[in-house]
């Protein structure tokens, strides 16, 4: 399969190109040049397959030039180790809980499947890889987890000191082996600067092999789309008729939902949910684009004031903002309003929320109030990564589970940096 690039639609690279770049040359997102679909056979035997087994059948057209399908299956089994349970919470909506992975978010799907893709892609190299990663929480966990013990590449962690959750941190300082995590003195944003300076600097590449995990990569795009499959064949055996919620910052689990119904999935429609950083839901509205810094809310990883995979939306849809509006509807929340979901939906059900699953509930019963059919909506962490929130709400103390436990007591280790480019530079270069 050939990629192109959202800026050009002219541009084609293979997938091992466009995993290993992550961005093309002239800043667009890949995007593949004709969407696969699978064949009818395919589709009518889901409910009879695996999540595993779905898996392999979604990933297996864009993959299979460059990737020989015993390899992929490997590859899929060792990614995909956990479960994907949608729970039912009354007759009309289930929840489909992505949260069952390593760091108890659905980014393990993303960063699991693309660590493993590209430790092949990179087999016969006899340098190491280095991979660099800026984050303000999720991200980290969900990378270092996701690459931990993969043979060949390592792993750098750049976090700002004192600024990410303790239960965050401890996701991406305990692990030790091919993960390093450095503690930058700075913000968030310096450490985007470095790793990007990092990126830019020919001397450091000169005997370094780098590259980032980012998350427009395609290689942590496109394991997103395995669950929306997996989640109709479970339901269609009720209702064909199906919408999917998805809480939504940077929109790259809507694009992979979208992704699912252009290569047959039967999805009737999506939802995205955000929110007060609503620049999606206002485009919907207005056809106006418009980007925004971002403000901080209850639902942190959706703080997102200029959302990257906008642009693929728009060229699946031919820049028709009409079209996209028919397949999508938005719908935004303020703190208030989740905080009374978490609560409410625990007193009246015994299903308790995070902060970002919660606004995926309040738009889906939103949406079913005046739409007819089933409605899943994507639970993206389990509650307890947002304890901190989440307790003072329900006025108890909640069940840690087991794998959360056992990072709170592993023991952190960080390599203090400073916020400029030599230190870093200096630091990366003892790695050659
Ligand atoms: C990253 C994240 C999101 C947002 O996902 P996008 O693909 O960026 O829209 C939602 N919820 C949680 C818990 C996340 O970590």
């Amino acid at each position: 399969m050939k990629f192109c690039s959202t800026n050009n639609t002219g541009i084609s690279v293979g997938l091992k190109e466009a995993v290993l770049k992550g961005l093309a040359d002239d800043n667009g997102l890949y995007m593949p040049v004709n969407m696969p679909r699978l064949s009818e056979d395919t589709l009518k035997r889901l409910p009879e397959l695996t999540f595993r087994e779905i898996a392999f059948a979604m990933a297996q057209p864009f993959m299979t030039e460059d990737m020989p399908d015993d390899e992929l299956r490997r590859i899929v089994n060792e990614a995909m180790n956990f479960e994907v349970p949608l729970v039912k919470i009354d007759d009309h909506i289930s929840v489909l809980e992505l949260f069952h992975g390593p760091t108890l978010a659905f980014k393990d799907f993303g960063a699991r499947f693309m660590a493993r893709v590209l430790g092949y892609f990179t087999k016969d190299l006899k340098q190491e890889i280095h991979v660099l990663v800026a984050t303000s929480g999720d991200t980290g966990s969900a990378v270092a987890n996701g690459f931990l013990d993969v043979p060949g590449i390592k792993v750098h962690v750049l976090f700002p000191k004192g600024l990410v959750t303790k239960i965050q941190e401890k996701q991406f300082t305990t692990l030790g082996k091919n993960i390093t995590a450095l503690e930058v003195a700075g913000k968030f944003d310096d450490c985007q600067r470095l790793v990007k300076l990092a990126f830019l600097d020919q001397e450091l590449k000169n005997g370094l092999i780098l590259t980032s995990a980012n998350s427009i990569n395609l290689g942590r795009l496109i394991p997103q789309s395995f669950y929306y499959a997996y989640a109709c064949a479970q339901a269609s055996k009720v209702d064909k008729n199906i919408t999917f919620s998805v809480p939504s910052g940077n929109f790259g689990n809507l694009t992979a939902g979208l992704f699912a119904k252009a290569m047959g999935i039967p999805i009737s429609h999506f939802i995205a949910a955000t929110n007060v950083n609503d620049i999606f839901p206002k485009y919907l509205e207005t056809s106006v684009f418009e980007p925004k810094d971002s403000v901080a809310t209850l639902a942190n990883a959706m703080d997102v004031g200029n959302p990257s995979n906008f642009v693929r939306i728009v060229h699946m849809y031919n820049q028709s903002h009409s079209a996209i509006s028919k397949d999508i509807t938005g719908y935004r929340y303020t703190d208030n309003e989740v905080k009374n979901a978490v609560k409410e939906t625990y007193e009246s059900t015994g299903y308790l929320l995070d902060p970002h699953g919660a606004i995926g509930y309040l738009a889906l019963k939103d949406y079913l109030k005046t739409h007819s059919g089933q409605g899943v909506f994507l639970e993206t962490a389990h509650p307890a990564k947002f304890m901190d929130t989440v307790e003072p709400i329900i006025g108890k103390k909640m069940n840690i589970p087991a794998r959360l436990q056992k990072f709170i007591e592993g023991h952190s280790e960080t390599t203090p940096l400073s916020n400029r480019f030599e230190d870093l530079k200096e630091y990366l270069t003892k790695q050659k």
